[in-house]
């Protein structure tokens, strides 16, 4: 058994070296991008889906590298994760959302509430809510055009500090959502449990929400049960007319995804944030 062990190890190795080295590469990269200023914030606006009022945002970040171009974020958040690099990037995404709301309104546009991403590691190993609170402060936002997006499994690492942390934040006045509602594989009991304003439906769900009936049977009851909590709900990743009015028609208040825009940079939409109302 040694032996085989021994040789198990061998023969992973190199591959961990591999992988080791591409962190490494990417640590030290990804380091040079938060300083060089190479990451970029992509904003998708959030539309109501009976009124087609623009609700909201959702700030996404791509990295502008020097010689890849851009690199979206399913290729560098996990690493960070995995690093804590997540934590400095996190504090620039989130200051970076704050100073665009700050810079909007300042140019006569009428505040709208901008969601940010966060990641377990941000939510638990660092003070969030200290730290959202001196961006607030510095900026001079009110808590309430903030949003913070966190998926159920963050909520089921640590049940106590989790439900400590949203407290803080809602207490704040800053809002909670469920990012990717319907995958985590968590109890529902949770949502008893802690301050959520509106689940998120994954968009694994809407995507075939008019021709599968397991999706349609999901997507409803997502719908039906945030409406019985008194919580709000939005469909991720609205693509079609014939999902659009499948989740109208189902009494879906808000939806986000590239029937009405595509996640776009600050000057680009800034003419959507004027009219403030579906494309
Ligand atoms: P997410 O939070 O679920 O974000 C939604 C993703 O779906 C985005 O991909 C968005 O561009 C894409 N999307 C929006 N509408 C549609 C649609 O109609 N159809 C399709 N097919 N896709 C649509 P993106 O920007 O590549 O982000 C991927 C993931 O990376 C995000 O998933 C989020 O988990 C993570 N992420 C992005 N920005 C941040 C961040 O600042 N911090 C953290 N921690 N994670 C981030
Ligand atoms: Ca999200
Ligand atoms: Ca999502
Ligand atoms: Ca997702």
């Amino acid at each position: 058994a040694k032996e085989s062990g021994r040789d198990a190890f061998r023969f992973y190795k190199p591959h961990m070296n591999e992988k080791a080295q591409g962190l490494l590469w990417l640590e030290t990269e990804l380091r040079l991008a938060i300083e060089q200023e190479q990451l970029e914030l992509h904003y998708q606006p959030q539309y109501d889906l009976n009124t087609g009022q623009l609700v909201g945002m959702e700030a996404l970040v791509r990295w502008n590298h020097p010689e890849k171009g851009m690199i979206p974020p399913g290729e560098f958040i996990p690493q960070a994760e995995e690093t804590s690099l997540i934590i400095p990037l996190g504090e620039w995404v989130l200051n970076t959302a704050c100073r665009q709301i700050a810079a909007w309104h300042a140019m006569g546009i009428s505040p709208i509430r901008m969601a940010v991403n966060i990641s377990a590691v941000q939510f638990y190993r660092i003070d969030l809510a200290q730290m959202v609170a001196k961006l607030l402060d510095h900026y001079g936002l009110p808590a309430t055009l903030l949003e913070l997006e966190i998926t159920e499994s963050v909520l089921m690492d640590d049940v106590e500090a989790a439900a400590e942390t949203m407290n803080k934040l809602t207490a704040m006045g800053i809002q909670l959502s469920i990012d990717d509602f319907g995958t985590g594989y968590s109890s529902l009991s949770y949502l008893k449990r802690f301050p959520i304003s509106t689940l998120k439906i994954d968009r694994s769900f809407i995507n075939d929400v008019t021709i599968n009936e397991q999706d349609a049977a999901i997507a409803l009851s997502i719908i039906s049960l945030a409406g019985h909590m008194g919580i709000e709900v939005l469909a991720e990743g609205v693509e079609t007319v014939e999902q659009l009015s499948f989740l109208q028609r189902h009494a879906c208040q808000y939806g986000q995804g590239y029937l009405f825009n595509r996640p776009l940079p600050a000057k680009d939409i800034e003419r959507q944030l004027k009219t403030a109302h579906l494309p």
